[in-house]
């Protein structure tokens, strides 16, 4: 179901109004600072666009997971000094954006003015999704906005409750943008649609895989996931990480997935995870005993790459190896770039999960990705095909 956008209110008469607006800035916060403002960045053309209409703009969102009552360690404090940077204009900060005294200064605001208000989770009543929470968010605006797509996979009081309470309710650019390439993909793949998906865990991945794989005409699997697969074919895979557990059903996946499902053709190994441990290259049935694999073997990059550059859209989940520890980020990178080649091509790529968006910036080729989704577990739950609650509270379009 299509949803309604905030690009749908241009020409309505916004100056004045008061627009609530959910955010993700769920962002590292060390010494008082945020250590990393992507987060914030991503909201800003929503956030600019409504000051841009004269309305009073009041922000809300979650940080961390304090238990429900005030504590100074997730307070958003940080990330209201991190936004006036970034605005280059004040933002007002309100300690208790459910007081009357914040509906009242919400109410004082200039037109255009920014207002973010305290930790959302300071308040019982957010993760159990509470409609009196909800009603008092609602009194801080006179129309709802919800750019927060990395917060739409859980039900809370201020992404799902106050959606129905304060209408319209609409998705803000962030969150409209997520769900076109993501659904995008999921529904209208220009072909041929290969997939990338990695990681430690087949189990994290069980999901998007079923839902990728009668979608996709391509399935790579590298990281730690393939050695799962091959572990459930017979090979003796040494000290690599293996889902003892998920055998039987990673056999069950390589029979349905037939052809699709391509596998490394080799493995990068080491005695020991670190930068100086002694490695080589093998045959994924040949992994001498005590050794593991961390990355994919060079020959597997070309063959991933020329599969990634034949495709115009591309799904990427999960880093290839270890790619915290070089040299084993190397197959990581090879497919980052790769996918920088895709797009420069003519490709849609799209990159999911906070460790790949962390790769793909570390490979320097942000820029040359079509979309790098910035929700972690919101993303893998859409490619799962799942129904995310803080989507489904929007208006219809
Ligand atoms: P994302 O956050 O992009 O969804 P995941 O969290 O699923 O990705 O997986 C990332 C993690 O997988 C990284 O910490 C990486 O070190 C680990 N990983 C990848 N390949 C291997 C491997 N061969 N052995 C152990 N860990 C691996
Ligand atoms: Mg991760």
């Amino acid at each position: 179901m299509k949803k309604r956008t905030l690009a749908s209110l241009e020409g309505q008469p916004l100056e004045g109004q008061r627009a609530l607006v959910r955010v993700d800035f769920n962002v590292p916060v060390r010494d008082g600072m945020v250590a990393d403002a992507t987060r914030i960045r991503a909201a800003l053309p929503t956030i600019q666009w409504l000051s841009g209409k004269g309305c009073r703009v009041v922000l809300l969102s979650h940080l961390g997971r304090p238990k429900g009552a005030p504590d100074p360690r997730y307070s958003l404090r940080p990330v209201a000094s991190e936004l006036e940077r970034q605005l280059g204009t004040p933002v007002l900060f309100l300690d208790d954006p459910v007081g009357e005294e914040a509906v009242q200064r919400s109410r004082r605001m200039k037109r255009g003015e920014v207002a973010l208000g305290e930790n959302t989770r300071f308040y019982p009543g957010e993760e159990s999704n509470d409609a009196e929470l909800a009603r008092r968010f609602a009194a801080l605006g006179d129309f709802y906005v919800n750019d927060a797509f990395g917060s739409a996979h859980r039900a809370h009081a201020s992404t799902e409750a106050v959606a129905r309470i304060l209408k319209p309710a609409v998705a803000g650019f962030l969150m409209a943008k997520e769900l076109d390439y993501l659904g995008m993909a999921l529904s209208e793949p220009k072909r041929p649609f290969v997939a990338v998906l990695g990681g430690a865990k087949v189990s994290d991945k069980i999901g998007v895989i079923n839902a990728l794989l009668p979608r996709v005409d391509q399935l790579l699997i590298g990281g730690a996931m393939a050695c799962t697969f091959f572990a459930a074919m017979g090979h003796d895979m040494g000290a690599s990480l293996v889902e003892r557990d998920k055998l039987e059903l990673a056999r069950e996946l390589l029979s349905r997935a037939g052809e699709k499902l391509i596998l490394p053709k080799g493995l990068v190994v080491a005695e020991r995870l670190s930068a100086g441990a002694s490695r080589r290259s093998v045959a994924p049935d040949a992994v001498p005993s005590g050794w593991a694999a961390y990355d994919i073997d060079s020959e597997t990059c070309r063959d991933f790459v020329a599969r990634i550059r034949r495709a115009r859209t591309v799904l990427w989940n999960g880093p290839m190896g270890v790619f915290e520890t070089p040299p084993f980020d190397e197959g990581t990178m090879a497919i980052a770039r790769g996918l920088a080649d895709a797009t420069r091509k003519g490709a849609v790529t799209i990159v999911g999960g906070g460790d790949s968006a962390a790769a793909v910036a570390r490979a320097g080729v942000e820029d040359r990705i079509t979309h790098v989704s910035t929700g972690g577990g919101a993303t893998l739950e859409f490619l799962e095909g799942k129904v995310l609650p803080g989507v489904a509270a929007l208006d219809d379009a």
